[in-house]
């Protein structure tokens, strides 16, 4: 069997993001709309808006920080 020298850690998302400056357009459009909820992500029905950042803004800004570095 073939030793496993690196355990890659694959984040389809992050790859996603990391592309084509993906981060900073979706951080750009998935902000704060003054309420505390997302502009952009919503969960349909009475409930409105999701709680921001959301899952897409908090994976932007952390490729965001990726590329940063
Ligand atoms: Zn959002």
């Amino acid at each position: 069997m073939k030793p496993v020298e690196h355990q890659a850690d694959p984040d389809p998302l992050q790859e996603f993001l990391l592309r084509g400056n993906r981060a900073a357009r979706l951080l750009s459009e998935h902000v704060n709309d003054g309420t505390g909820r997302c502009s952009v992500c919503s969960q349909g029905g009475q409930a409105g808006h999701v709680r921001w950042p959301c899952q897409l803004a908090t994976a932007a800004q952390r490729a965001a920080e990726r590329l940063a570095q």
